[in-house]
């Protein structure tokens, strides 16, 4: 009776897993475990009562908070929600769209047991890449610029990938960007390109998972979904599938000042891009996946607003996030505090506060560039 009580609960888990899409559907073994996660602990005959998957079967279905309590509302009814995307396998929600450009890629016979991808990251679609590069037997070559974080450089050394660092000061459009270097090595050397600013398999990595998600976790009330902007894929994937599932859910693109896509959106202007510190976010030029079709509206947000965001939701939630997440939670309780209506308002919270503890928590760093403000932030302090 137990068992079948069991069983009956492991085929339901499987299911579920496999109707959600995510799944890889290659299947095949690239490093001597099954890359498949749903048959694999069925064919070792304890599927009656163990239901234990791989690390990349973990991707997604993250953990939405009430993070509210860092807005100032003006009327009652507004909620503002964080995806937990930093509880991801890889610490980000990088994870979802890797896993969506692999599983095409092998699919589609563009990448072979055994052979190399290359990837142009700031850092956290790299991490992702050298983690799912590992487990599916693939080499990982990855390109960044100097303003990813060690702690990001490290991780993903870490991996095993081969990173390269581009020279600094040079512009996205410079030959010997970190954007360019991985299109001339994927050129050069055969190697499967992620290209994740263009490949949109990226935004339908979202569309397929994060979208659904959020939907899901708030019951369909998602009002505002609120993200900040690099490659567009979070935005655009997730904010098509929310629209679909309810055309009057606004999105909302978060942009560091500096970052071009606000002139972009408001006119279609492309203006030089300046320097922020924010890492992940805004960009200096137009990638393929960004959809400005589904950005409702723009909010430009400062590095310092960004990091003393950071430093309000780990002192005052516990929740210690990368600058990105800083940025986008800024923006959402700066919309939270202008609606005059009820709201359920979603922000994403892109990446772990780990990866940045030698920059926007650290004393140091903080006040070589000029933000102490940052420190001693009130956690009521907005
Ligand atoms: N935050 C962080 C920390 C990121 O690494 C990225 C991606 N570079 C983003 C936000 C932006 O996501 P997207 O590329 O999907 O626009």
């Amino acid at each position: 009776m137990a068992a079948e009580v069991q069983t009956n609960g492991v085929t339901n888990g499987l299911k579920q897993f496999a109707s959600n899409g995510y799944h890889h559907t290659n299947g095949h073994s690239t490093n001597g475990h099954s890359t498949n996660g749903v048959s694999k602990h069925v064919e070792v005959g304890h599927s009656d009562f163990m239901d234990i998957r791989r690390y990349e079967d973990m991707i997604g279905n993250t953990a939405m908070v009430d993070i509210t309590s860092l807005a100032s509302p003006k009327v009652p009814g507004i909620k503002v929600l964080g995806k937990c995307e930093f509880l991801n396998p890889g610490f980000s929600m990088k994870d979802r769209i890797v896993r969506n450009i692999m599983n095409k890629a092998e699919e589609l016979g563009h990448l072979k047991p055994g052979g190399t991808v290359v990837a142009a990251s700031s850092g956290n679609t790299g991490a992702a890449v050298a983690m799912l590069a590992a487990m599916r037997g693939y080499k990982a070559v990855i390109t960044t610029s100097p303003k990813c974080s060690q702690e990001k450089m490290d991780a993903i050394r870490a991996y095993g990938a081969d990173l390269r660092v581009s020279p600094s000061g040079v512009p996205e459009s410079h030959p010997d960007s970190y954007m360019n270097m991985a299109k001339r090595l994927s050129k050069e050397n055969g190697w499967f390109d992620i290209n994740q600013y263009d490949n949109l398999d990226n935004p339908e990595g979202h569309y397929l998972t994060l979208g659904p998600e959020i939907w899901n976790q708030t019951v369909g009330r998602v009002t505002h979904f609120v993200a900040g902007g690099s490659t567009g894929g979070t935005i655009s994937g997730t904010g098509r599938y929310l629209k679909e599932k309810n055309p009057n859910i606004k999105c909302i693109l978060a942009d560091p000042y500096g970052s071009i896509f606000y002139d972009y959106w408001a006119e279609k202007k492309l203006v030089k891009p300046k320097k922020f510190l924010v890492e992940g976010v805004g960009k200096g030029s137009i990638p393929k996946c960004m959809d400005f079709n589904v950005v409702d509206d723009v909010i430009r947000v400062t590095d310092e607003e960004s990091f003393k965001t950071c430093h309000q939701l780990a002192k005052k939630e516990g929740l210690m996030v990368g600058g990105s997440a800083g940025l986008n939670t800024f923006a959402a309780i700066q919309l939270a505090n202008r609606l005059e209506e009820p709201a359920v308002i979603v922000t994403v919270l892109c990446d772990l506060g780990v990866k940045y503890l030698t920059k926007v928590y650290s004393e140091d760093w903080l006040t070589s560039n000029k933000l102490d403000s940052v420190i001693n932030v009130d956690e009521a302090d907005h």
